[in-house]
């Protein structure tokens, strides 16, 4: 059964509607959302490096103590499945499983169980907008995916303050020189650790240049104040860089090992100007192809945050 069948079975079973490509999760399965006894409901699939995983999402009315409901969980001790997360108002239980989906029947009956488990400290919705609390608001509308009660003036007013937040971004001044500060130092300090280690476990490895990236990236972000053109190509040029100068420390101290000399920065500096040969000997090439994911990876790590507020009534994916 592929997942569009079996979500429509889950929604049978669990009262609820299965509507494809939409929803928090997987577009293309997309979910099985509704109320019961006025909880949100949302069933679907999440796939993610650790696997695939069933995800029910209960939501509610906001409350001062998102405590409560773990703590009622652990006094439900349910055993399918664990939980995920827990907010202010919606929690999130995450069946994972390998190659068998659980049982249709099995889903549905968890749902249940979650919704008895956390109504002793929860409110449920009562048809009114749960921003405002006062429009009378009947149906469900996806935030960028996720199901909610919320009124139309309600949604105007968030997108309204994710536009001001968008100018507010744009109107910050980039502070280049802070962001080349802390850029330089994170790629210091990131190639010193890249050639101290690899010569610690005498192998270069990929994870690493990743890092560096990241820790460029993070460096040069936190002295600018935001993602920019200009931050763009410095954080690649500097994760390079970076790593560069971790190869030149690990063969450096290569050099003092195999030749028995001390450290000094003639040696260091005979490193660096011959380091392109001794690359292309080595695996210099390929720590080099390691920087250059790690910079891919800096990269999409700075990119420019959304500020979008996607509104969409259930049932119709394209409107
Ligand atoms: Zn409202």
């Amino acid at each position: 059964m592929n997942e569009n069948e079996y979500l429509q079975q889950v929604a049978n079973l669990a009262g609820l509607r299965h509507y494809p490509q939409q929803g928090p999760w997987s577009k293309k399965s997309g979910s099985a959302v509704g109320t019961r006894d006025n909880y949100v409901t949302a069933i679907g699939f999440s796939h993610n490096r650790q696997g695939a995983s069933l995800v029910i999402l209960l939501r509610f009315k906001k409350l001062e103590q998102p405590e409560l409901v773990k703590s009622a969980l652990k006094s439900a001790a349910i055993k399918k499945g664990k939980l995920g997360a827990v907010g202010n108002n919606f929690l999130r239980w995450d069946w994972k499983y390998s190659f068998t989906k659980p049982k249709a029947e099995e889903v549905a009956k968890l749902a249940e169980d979650l919704r008895t488990a956390i109504k002793p400290v929860t409110t449920a919705f009562d048809g009114r907008c749960e921003q405002c609390a006062s429009t009378s608001t009947q149906s469900l509308t996806l935030l960028n995916g996720m199901p909610m009660f919320i009124c139309a003036t309600c949604q105007d007013k968030v997108r309204h303050e994710l536009n001001q937040a968008a100018v507010n971004y744009e109107a910050i001044t980039p502070n280049y020189p802070n962001g080349l500060v802390l850029g330089l130092g994170a790629a210091a300090v990131g190639g010193l650790a890249w050639g101290l280690v690899a010569y610690a476990i005498n192998y270069i490895f990929l994870y690493g240049a990743i890092l560096i990236g990241y820790f460029v990236a993070a460096g040069v972000l936190k002295g600018t104040g935001k993602v920019t053109r200009l931050g763009q190509i410095i954080i690649p040029l500097l994760t390079i860089a970076s790593v560069l100068f971790g190869d030149s420390i690990f063969y450096t101290l290569i050099v003092m090992k195999e030749e028995h000399v001390a450290f000094s920065s003639r040696l260091l500096n005979a490193v660096v100007v011959h380091l392109w040969q001794i690359e292309i000997q080595g695996s210099g090439v390929l720590s080099l192809l390691f920087a250059l994911v790690g910079a891919g990876y800096a990269l999409y790590a700075a990119r420019k945050p959304k500020f979008q507020a996607v509104f969409q009534p259930l049932g119709a994916p394209n409107s």
